[in-house]
């Protein structure tokens, strides 16, 4: 080990919440944070900086200029590169501590892949953007005694729980359904600052620090909504907020986690962009996929993907797995039909 970790944790150590059994119980714990945008930044830079033990970083995105005034991980020449966020961040985190153990893990959680996405994991950060996410997480902590934290932020505005299953309600006793589409803000609508990110980024990363050191008393009983500009503060306790008729931790529906197409589509918050996954393989590895198209279109690589400019609006970005982003568009059936001139499906 390059640096000495009771120097480098001195004065986390010297905390009394911490101590020296914490740091240690620290360095053995693993954690995946889903999502590697605001919150996701910052939660796994706090965690890093503590020395938790293992940080798997999952996000299905590249870094765009419009990231960097809240995704305080990347930079400039990512954005500059469409580096995936998950290579960048492993990359940003690696340079401030080297002793632990950073998973990049470019790929789109879904029912399909979630349980070896988390294989092996402790405690899971809700670093994501969107609902039907956190119902799969909620799926997943509950089927597999997973602790998960979750995260949200919109506008000047977040909100935070802690979900510890047989010791907590669960997400779906909460909030029983997702809300219908358009029915809340999100940053394509409200926008969002970055001092919510991480006022509410910091509370998660504390909260996985109480985990990982056996400090589960002390994690967050409430959902707390917080606003950084008002510095309006709303602390619902849920400690006996347990549903007893919840489908999810009382009737044992699992039906995000149980999902069987694997064919969706998303809309990208703040991008205008659809993103499609294919229930089957492309045919093609990346350079194949360039060397059909590059004659006929802009066709720009790097090792993570391909992005082709289809028109002045409109640019296809095709992952290694089968995912496509068709930005320029919020109109699914368009982003099809976008596909379809590239690929038979
Ligand atoms: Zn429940």
């Amino acid at each position: 080990m390059k640096f000495d970790p009771t120097l480098r944790y001195a004065k986390q150590i010297k905390a009394y919440s911490i101590g020296s059994t914490g740091q240690d119980k620290l360095a053995t714990a693993s954690c995946a944070v889903i999502g590697m945008g605001a919150l996701g930044s910052a939660i796994a830079d706090l965690l890093v900086r503590a020395g938790i033990g293992y940080l798997r970083i999952i996000d299905r995105d590249f870094v765009e200029i419009s990231n960097l005034h809240r995704q305080s991980l990347y930079n400039e020449q990512d954005a500059e590169q469409f580096m995936p966020k998950a290579i960048a961040a492993a990359h940003a985190l690696r340079r401030v501590n080297s002793s632990i153990t950073i998973d990049p893990i470019i790929a789109d959680v879904h029912a399909g892949n979630i349980e070896q996405l988390l294989d092996g994991i402790d405690f899971i950060v809700d670093g994501s953007d969107n609902f039907t996410i956190r119902y799969l997480i909620n799926d997943y902590s509950v089927s597999y005694n997973k602790p998960w934290v979750y995260g949200a932020v919109v506008g000047t505005s977040g909100s935070t729980a802690t979900f510890i299953p047989q010791h907590t309600p669960c997400f779906r006793c909460l909030f029983p359904e997702p809300p219908e589409l358009g029915a809340v803000d999100t940053c394509d609508t409200a926008g969002v600052l970055g001092p919510i990110v991480h006022m509410i980024a910091s509370i998660q990363a504390a909260e996985i620090m109480k985990l990982a050191t056996g400090q589960q008393k002390q994690c967050n009983s409430a959902l707390l909504q917080l606003d950084c500009w008002s510095l309006q503060q709303l602390s619902l306790d849920i400690s006996h907020a347990k549903n007893e008729q919840c489908p999810c931790c009382s009737q044992g529906s699992r039906d995000w986690l149980n999902e069987a197409s694997l064919i969706h589509s998303t809309s990208i918050c703040g991008r205008q962009t659809i993103q499609l996954t294919l229930a089957e393989p492309l045919p093609y590895t990346l350079d194949e996929f360039a060397a059909l198209y590059e004659k006929t279109y802009e066709t720009k690589r790097n090792r993570y993907l391909v992005k082709i400019k289809y028109s002045d609006q409109i640019n296809l970005i095709l992952f290694p797995d089968h995912r496509i982003m068709i930005q320029g568009t919020e109109d699914v059936e368009f982003a099809v039909n976008i596909l379809k001139k590239f690929v038979e499906i």
